[in-house]
């Protein structure tokens, strides 16, 4: 019964069934299908628009997790950056000028690693713009992180070059104490003992009679005996284009040909050769040219010393 509905008939007052054809029924059944897929699509859409999808929800939950991830990224890429700007900073200010080794030019330290192209598979993207200059920064470092481990490996093999080197040049005082600086490097209109115009050129440094005189670097000794003005006389050849020479010694300690590193004992003070009082006269030459021993002694100084040395520094600098 329930479902069924009746309608009163005029011509006999009988209340008889409604019949409703099978097609009209079908368009009901349609209608109320379209009717429903409509609410169901606009019902969907408002709770989308207002709330997002789960899939949405998922995409957006990703998209926050990559976000913090390239957060992330940027700044272990800034604490490499820094890291290695501080190698660099001690790569270029301190080994290298120690190491007397060319500096690199920030033009190869920067050298580009491709063209534009290379970064064409992050183009379109919503971040494209920062992921980019990630990419780049990226391939930045990794270029200036290889420049900067070749020119480690070139400072290790030339530290220890550097460090036998340092142990040949000339580079301490001759003697213990300076008593007194005689003539230095100069041009000496009257020599104290032949009265005539002639060059001088190394230190004379006033000593007592029988001073300890020091090999100041390591070496050969290629002349140890009688050599004119210069009286009893060492040369130590240092190599590197370096040679020393000790005169008006009074004893000589060592021979020609023997090996001698840096504070051995060679020789003593005196006043042989063309000499007018104790002292020693002592020389360096590089390559054949002299150079004033002063600029050579290396923190082996007292305090008085080392200023009675720049006093001397002072007047002689228009004779470097
Ligand atoms: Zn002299």
């Amino acid at each position: 019964m329930l479902g069924r509905r009746y309608f009163l008939d005029p011509t006999d007052l009988q209340f008889k069934r409604v019949r409703v054809h099978w097609k009209d029924k079908l368009v009901r059944v349609s209608l109320f299908f379209a009717i429903s897929v409509g609410f169901t699509i606009l019902y969907s859409s408002l709770f989308n628009s207002m709330f997002g999808s789960p899939k949405e929800k998922v995409l957006n939950q990703q998209i926050e997790s990559l976000r913090l991830r390239y957060s992330l990224l940027g700044r272990t890429i800034d604490r490499s950056d820094k890291m290695l700007a501080g190698l660099e900073s001690s790569d270029g200010n301190i080994y290298r000028p120690i190491l007397d080794m060319d500096s690199i030019p920030a033009s190869i330290r920067r050298m580009g690693t491709g063209g534009v192209k290379k970064y064409e598979e992050y183009e379109g993207f919503h971040n494209s713009f920062m992921m980019i200059s990630f990419a780049r920064k990226v391939d930045e470092i990794r270029n200036r992180t290889n420049v900067q481990e070749e020119s480690f490996r070139a400072i290790l093999e030339r530290k220890d070059e550097w460090i036998r080197e340092m142990e040949h040049l000339p580079m301490i005082s001759p003697v213990n104490v300076i008593y007194r600086l005689g003539d230095g490097v100069k041009f000496r209109e009257v020599h104290p003992v032949l009265g005539t115009p002639q060059w001088h050129h190394g230190q004379d440094i006033c000593a007592p009679y029988g001073t300890e005189v020091y090999a100041t670097g390591s070496g050969r000794v290629i002349r140890a005996g009688w050599d004119g003005g210069f009286g009893n006389c060492i040369v130590i050849d240092h190599g590197y284009g370096y040679q020393s020479t000790y005169g008006h010694l009074s004893h000589i300690k060592i021979s020609e040909g023997m090996d001698v590193k840096r504070g051995d004992l060679i020789g003593l003070t005196g006043s042989s050769g063309t000499s007018s009082g104790p002292h020693l006269h002592y020389q360096i030459d590089l390559f054949g040219k002299f150079k004033n021993p002063l600029y050579y002694f290396n923190n082996d100084l007292t305090e008085a010393e080392y200023f009675e040395m720049i006093k001397a520094l002072t007047a002689q600098a228009k004779y470097r």
